[in-house]
């Protein structure tokens, strides 16, 4: 069941968007080649708990920190170790996740460390467009996998594909909520978008192929063939008009 929230509702969610939206923000100044994966997580900890907020992430079925970090090849769920140093021309995703009186926001960037090849630049700002491309149809009128196919469209148009195993997802008093929501799809699928539907949409794109696995740790994915993936996702309302972002 997809639940509609009310303007109370959405305004609490928007204040936990708010400090996800900063926390990423300020990531920009603080990635460069030599920290660790853990010294990305303590900061947004920090952050997260200096906002009177609760990290959504620690704890979920049991994953160990507050934020997911994930390096080139590494789709999402990597776990953040004092062991992994950042080098300079990788990519790493790092995905957040706050909760303001019980209601949550989820949004993840992809941060290039130093300087990156052409292509690792391209891959992160395509991952980015392609969040952009769906949200054109975040409005009362469309179906969900109107979203879905935009953002596949637009992957695939730039030469890269779209991961398949994982999803984005309706979000509200629980961080995963109905519906679900593919990166991929033909259009006019799906239900349709009324105001008041709250939606994490988070493409996963990779350089190879959309085919990924998962690492012994039972957490970290990774694309199949080793090449790398990007990560964008926000936290979207749906209205009678704009969409509203509340993790930007
Ligand atoms: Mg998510």
């Amino acid at each position: 069941m997809i639940v509609i929230k009310s303007q109370e509702e959405i305004e609490l969610m928007s204040q936990a968007g708010a400090i996800t939206a900063q926390i990423l923000e300020d990531l920009y100044k603080v990635i460069e080649p030599g920290i660790s994966t853990k010294d990305i997580d303590e900061f947004v900890e920090e952050n997260i708990l200096n906002n009177n907020m609760i990290p959504a992430f620690k704890g979920y079925n049991g994953f160990p920190a507050s934020t997911c970090v994930s390096i080139n090849q590494e789709v999402v769920h990597g776990i953040p170790t004092k062991k992994r140093i950042l080098r300079k021309g990788d990519i790493v995703s790092v995905d957040v996740g706050t909760i303001y009186k019980g209601y949550y926001s989820d949004a993840a960037r992809t941060y290039p460390v130093g300087e990156v090849d052409e292509s690792a630049q391209k891959l992160i700002r395509t991952t980015m467009e392609c969040f952009y491309k769906g949200l054109e149809f975040c409005r009362p009128g469309y179906r969900l996998s109107d979203v879905s196919h935009a953002i596949q469209k637009h992957a695939e148009e730039n030469g890269f594909s779209v991961v398949r195993d994982f999803v984005g997802h309706g979000i509200g008093t629980s961080m995963h909520e109905a519906p679900q929501v593919p990166n991929y799809g033909v259009p006019g699928r799906g239900p349709r978008l009324v105001p008041g539907m709250a939606l994490a949409i988070e493409p996963m794109v990779n350089e190879g192929t959309y085919q990924v696995e998962v690492l012994e740790d039972n957490w970290t994915v990774v694309t199949k063939d080793g090449k790398r993936s990007a990560h964008y996702e926000n936290t979207v309302v749906i209205t009678e008009s704009e969409p509203m972002l509340l993790t930007v």
